[in-house]
């Protein structure tokens, strides 16, 4: 166990009433419906939770990795897939961009993420390069003022809902990663993928057919788009484990209560144990 402090007791007592009241009731209809769940997703970034690991510089809420964690854990616990969307949007962009970005970029980018104003998404994964991301295949060919990114993206949690989109490909130097507003030119998505679960955080395909990408919106050098995909992938595996624990202990809390409610040869259930 550990102690926590005042700000983290605050902060979850506050998570935990928004998680009840705000997503555990309308989880199912959402997940049913397959609907992008924006009015919480809204709500969270009112309440400063979608930028809670980027500095108050830059419009976060600046708070510790363990707070985080703990707030994915509740939010995981009331609804996976807003979890999800909330463990990509601040795991990885804004991550990435508070990294590796400048402070032009953090401005245009890291702001509207970390105000939650905007949704962002991260796009290395393709058909061909999962587990084994250096295979990707798309391409960013250097033009005029910047490059053209042509290939396809799968699995991209909120495609086609996110904002701004973190895209790795593969330029003359190496794998590079990519700024791309959501409105650029020759970006398109595909219908959302149908999953087991977590129907609500959706997962697309994102297409791009000669995007142009400024020399501004190239992430740090090129070539190291890898290397700065995987140290985000790094601090998001946190906020997965984080999620996984809040998911069993929903799925226990719920077999819990219902083992306290149902009754077989006139006894609760949970007395024959
Ligand atoms: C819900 C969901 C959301 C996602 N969101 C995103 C996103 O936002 N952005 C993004 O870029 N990607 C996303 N992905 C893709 C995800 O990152 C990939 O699914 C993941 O990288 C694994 O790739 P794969 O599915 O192709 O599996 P594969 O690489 O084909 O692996 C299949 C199996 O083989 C195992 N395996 C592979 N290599 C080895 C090895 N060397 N040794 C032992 N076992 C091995 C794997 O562990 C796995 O069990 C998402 C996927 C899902 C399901």
């Amino acid at each position: 166990m550990i102690a926590l402090n005042d700000e983290q007791t605050m902060v979850l007592e506050m998570v935990r009433r928004f998680a009840r009241e705000e997503l555990a009731e309308r989880a199912p209809e959402y997940d049913k419906r397959g609907e992008y769940p924006w009015p919480q997703l809204r709500k969270m970034g009112e309440l400063g939770l979608l930028g809670m690991n980027t500095p108050e510089a830059w419009g976060g809420t600046g708070l510790d990795a363990v707070t985080w964690a703990l707030v994915m854990e509740e939010i995981a616990a009331a609804d996976p897939s807003v979890a999800v969307i909330f463990s990509v949007t601040s795991g990885l962009p804004q991550y990435m961009l508070l990294r590796f970005g400048s402070d032009e970029q953090k401005e245009k980018y890291l702001r509207p993420l970390a105000e939650g104003r905007w949704i962002g998404a991260f796009a290395l994964t393709e058909a061909s390069a999962g587990s084994d991301p250096k295979g990707l295949k798309s391409t960013a060919e250097r033009v005029d003022g910047g490059y053209r990114l042509s290939g396809v993206k799968s699995w991209i949690t909120s495609g086609g809902q996110a904002q701004l989109y973190v895209i790795m490909a593969r330029a003359p130097e190496g794998i590079t990663a990519f700024l791309v507003p959501a409105e650029a030119e020759g970006l398109s998505f595909g219908e959302p993928e149908e999953k087991m679960g977590l129907h609500a955080a959706h997962t697309t395909e994102v297409r791009m057919d000669g995007v142009f990408v400024p020399e501004a919106d190239r992430l740090g050098e090129e070539g190291k788009g890898l290397h700065y995909a995987l140290a985000g992938l790094d601090s998001g595996r946190l906020g997965i484990a984080a999620q996984a624990v809040g998911i069993a202990r929903a799925a226990f809390e719920i077999a819990r209560d219902y083992a306290d409610e149902r009754e077989q040869f006139g006894r609760k259930i949970r007395e024959f144990q």
